[in-house]
């Protein structure tokens, strides 16, 4: 079994054995870049290893093998005393998690290669001994778990007892010296010296890189970003370049396009006489790429040529890190690079225009996860506020919150209800709870591609980073800026676009997507790039797809909005939400009614508003479907709550007052009491129970299209049975149904369609018999969900579920995305069995999954003829429908 690969060996596409580091060094090994020589060892070497805790058969040698190579291709042997190879060992797993996992530098050093390594290095005693000391920190930390800290605090004591704060004041001696301390710190907590053999300190690293898949942050990471837990990583053995040689040297990082705008130009940070990690820590400040033109003009323009080449080559925005050692260019890592929402619509609309992509590509490269993000609001400046600080637009979006200045806090306040902003100098892996939990995240150091940019970029998160005229104080939890003194708990705003703090809570207005979609901003004349990639892009998607899109909607305003946001009608009218409010009262007395007499009473009352209601929507859907669906929940949701009323009798009892009525109530609410309402008197139940009730809204709905109709418009009613699990319920309905809307139709021309839900698994399964009766289907996932799996919708979430995450018995929600394999499996058993008994009867989705990206490319690929979701979700509907398509 091959489990190594020389660079020469992999490319591109081999993510799933070599990650997405190793294959992409392959692909620019290929290409013929200036990379420097090693190899990969595979993802599924370190599932073997993850799974029996050894290494698997055959690694040793083949790692012995590459090596041996590797040291021929170099004429130098790995920590040879006098001429040492030395390397790095660098995780890197199929998709990208930035910091989570292990890295070790300058593995090859010991007593005496470090005396080599100076010799190499031009006698440079300094570096020679900054780099073993490097050594023995990383591989202590990271492959033995000895604290860091420990590390951190003899460098201070060095730095100290030299009276500086520099790091470079620190000469040969004192990090000889340092190099005594750390082993010191080594052998305390390990029990051992630091080992001396480079063979041994290889496999350690290596054997470190694999375990680092399962630490606890790389594991919540993980469950963040939806990547499976069983990927494993795989690891590269590169050959060590020096970016610390001196101010010839020097190391950064670069995009080919601005990640977070999608602006063409030359995007990066550059740090001299610095090895690779400080870059991405952000510990030191860097220097705007575009000075490496100074600093050495050969280097940056062989850079800039290289960086066209990728880009022409991935046909995509690149991201690359690279080292420069005395005067020659290494690559040292490029990939697709992470971009923010914004930044994906501009690029791919750019490499159409281009001619790298066509439009089918540029909408693979957008999702609706993105869109949504386009559409939160902004912060309006038409105001007084005024920046106190601006650092660097990391991560875009506006948010508001109370300072904390740990992770731990964010998370208590978060917990607490809270809108927090993390304000941290900078980020670091163990940081990442906080991050989690708070709205925005703000630090003093650190460029675009510090820890704290990319991860909150990656999760979508609101960062403004390197904002450096705040001096940051954690112990004493504040920081000032411009002679504010800003304490935990004070509110600021952060923009995460333009990178500009404010004290004080700023207000919000919608972003310029949603105007667009608000048919606020033109277009074609507009000069916003991304306004225009958008309206691009979403025309394209809505050419692509073959899915509808439908809204659901309770209200005109509603029904408007969606039909602007691009809505093709109504997907679900949910009446119950129409008698709340004042009209509670009416519902009331038609559930207590006493006889007949008074429920027609409540009846006749409910019907005008009703019609009043629908006459509303049909006008603002005019030409469009509207399915409405009969009242659906729980009576008692229209009662008062029994312990309550309860106790209103028993003290108005007390106080010897008249409670005949009350009481009468009470007695009522008890009779209607449920202990598990959900799967009570709900639904078509309803219907078949209280006379008269169904046939008032059939009544209400027909009259209002008769109504529109006559007005000189165009009402298309569909009308829906809730809840029904056998077809005899629905023929039932549908009878009564049938007999109102032919007496009030008359010769209107009004056609009113019937059909169900199909939310109950006995309706999924009897969907033939179903079909009989019904003209059409729409699955309502969120019961379907809930009494698929046997999970109470509005009390699992928080009571398990985050153990079911962890525990990967699933991956997401099952009510934020569709279960395919269960939930899923009885939606196309009711299509299939349905569309057999009724060729063309009409199927579509009204369930929360409606607008959710992953599940509308489900229901695409089971036929269904349209998704019906929030007014908000339409537009992201449309664009995975349309990419469902392609
Ligand atoms: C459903 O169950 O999916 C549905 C749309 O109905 P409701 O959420 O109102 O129960
Ligand atoms: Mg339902």
């Amino acid at each position: 079994h091959k489990y190594v690969y020389d660079f020469a060996e992999g490319n591109k596409g081999l993510k799933d054995l070599l990650g997405g580091k190793g294959a992409n060094l392959a692909e620019m090994t290929n290409l013929g870049l200036p990379v420097p020589p090693g190899f990969t060892i595979t993802t599924e070497a370190c599932k073997a290893y993850l799974t029996t805790g050894r290494e698997p058969e055959g690694l040793a040698a083949q790692i012995e093998a590459h090596l041996e190579s590797l040291e021929r291709e170099m004429g130098r042997r790995l920590g040879d005393p006098d001429d040492p190879l030395l390397v790095s060992v660098r995780s890197g797993a199929k998709f990208s998690m930035p910091g989570m996992m292990e890295t070790v530098l300058n593995v090859g050093l010991n007593d005496r290669s470090v005396i080599g390594l100076s010799a190499q290095a031009g006698g440079n005693d300094r570096f020679a001994w900054d780099s073993y000391r490097r050594l023995i920190q990383m591989f202590g930390k990271t492959v033995c778990e000895v604290p860091g800290e420990e590390f951190e605090h003899a460098l201070d004591e060095a730095k100290h007892a030299k009276g500086t704060s520099n790091d470079l004041d620190l000469d040969a001696d004192d990090l000889r010296g340092l190099v005594d301390a750390y082993k010191k710190i080594f052998a305390k907590h390990t029990g051992r010296e630091f080992p001396q053999e480079p063979r041994e300190q290889l496999d350690l690293a290596i054997r470190a890189v694999f375990e680092s898949w399962n630490a606890e942050r790389a594991v919540l990471y993980r469950r963040q970003e939806r990547i499976p837990a069983d990927l494993g990583t795989a690891v590269n053995v590169v050959t060590m370049v020096f970016g610390n040689l001196g101010p010839d040297s020097g190391t950064g990082v670069a995009f080919t396009r601005d990640p977070g705008s999608g602006a063409q130009g030359i995007y990066g940070d550059y740090l001299a006489n610095a090895q690779g990690e400080d870059v991405v820590a952000g510990i030191r400040n860097t220097v705007p790429l575009q000075e490496l033109e100074q600093l050495d003009k050969a280097s940056y323009d062989q850079l800039l040529g290289i960086m066209a080449r990728l880009e022409e080559h991935y046909k995509d925005l690149c991201d690359i890190e690279f080292t420069i050692e005395r005067g020659k260019l290494w690559m040292l890592q490029t990939r697709v690079g992470k971009r923010t929402a914004a930044a994906a619509f501009v690029i791919a609309g750019q490499l159409v225009d281009e001619g790298l992509i066509d439009l089918d590509e540029a909408l693979h490269r957008v999702n609706g996860a993105q869109l949504a993000q386009l559409m939160f609001p902004r912060f309006q400046l038409d105001h007084e506020f005024e920046a106190v600080a601006k650092g660097i637009g990391a991560s875009p979006g506006a948010a508001s919150g109370k300072v904390v200045f740990t992770s731990a806090r964010a998370v208590e306040l978060a917990a607490e209800g809270e809108a927090v902003i993390l304000v941290r100098r900078e980020t670091n892996p163990d940081d990442l709870n906080g991050m989690i939990a708070a709205q925005g995240i703000l630090t003093s150091r650190g460029g675009k591609t510090s820890h704290a940019a990319v991860v909150a970029r990656g999760m979508g998160k609101t960062c403004v980073s390197g904002a450096d005229e705040l001096e940051v104080n954690v112990p004493a939890k504040k920081f000032t800026v411009g002679g504010h003194v800003v304490n935990e708990g004070d509110v600021v705003s952060i923009d995460g676009t333009t990178g500009k703090v404010y004290l004080g809570e700023v207000p919000v207005m919608p972003s310029e997507v949603v105007q667009y979609f608000e048919g606020e901003l033109d277009p074609e004349t507009i000069d916003d790039a991304l306004v225009r990639a958008v309206h691009r892009i979403m025309t394209h998607a809505d050419a692509a797809r073959r899915l509808r899109v439908r809204t659901n909607a309770d209200t005109g305003a509603d029904a408007a909005r969606a039909r602007r946001f691009g809505a093709e009608g109504i997907g679900l009218c949910r009446t119950e939400h129409m008698f709340l409010g004042d009209r509670r009262e009416l519902v009331e007395r038609l559930i207590l009614a006493s006889g007949e007499r008074e429920r027609e009473d409540a009846l006749a009352a409910l019907l005008p508003l009703q019609r009043a209601d629908f006459i509303e929507i049909f006008r603002e859907m005019d030409g469009l479907p509207v399915t409405v669906r009969l009242i659906d929940p729980p009576l008692h949701e229209f009662l008062p709550p029994l312990e309550q009323l309860a106790v209103n009798v028993a003290v108005a009892q007390e106080r010897g007052e008249d409670v005949a009525k009350e009481e009468a109530l009470l007695a009522a609410v008890r009779r209607m009491h449920e202990e598990n309402p959900m799967l009570g008197l709900r639904g078509v139940r309803l219907g078949l129970v209280i006379p008269g009730l169904f046939a008032m809204q059939v009544r209400a709905i027909t009259e209002a299209a008769v109504a529109v109709v006559r007005d000189g418009g165009t009402a298309c009613p569909e009308i829906m049975v809730p809840l029904v699990g056998a077809v005899q319920e629905l023929e039932t309905v549908r009878a009564e149904a049938e007999r109102i809307i032919a007496e009030v139709v008359g010769d209107s021309g009004v056609e009113v369609l019937i059909g169900t839900m199909i939310e109950v698994p006995r309706a999924a399964l009897t969907a033939g018999q179903i079909a009989e009766a019904a003209e059409f289907f729409s699955f309502g996932t969120n019961d379907l969900t809930q009494m698929g799996w046997g999970f109470s919708r509005d009390d699992v979430e928080g009571a398990f579920f985050w153990r079911y995450l962890e525990l990967g018995i699933f991956g997401i929600s099952p009510f934020e995305s569709i279960d395919t394999d269960g939930v899923g499996r009885l939606i196309r058993i009711a299509a299939e069995e349905g569309r057999a008994a009724r060729p063309g009867l009409k199927l579509g989705v009204c369930g929360e999954h409606g607008g959710d990206p992953d599940s509308v490319h489900f229901f695409h690929s089971v036929g269904l003829d349209y998704v019906s979701c929030s007014p908000f979700r339409v537009p992201v509907a449309r664009l995975e429908a349309g990419r469902a398509a392609i």
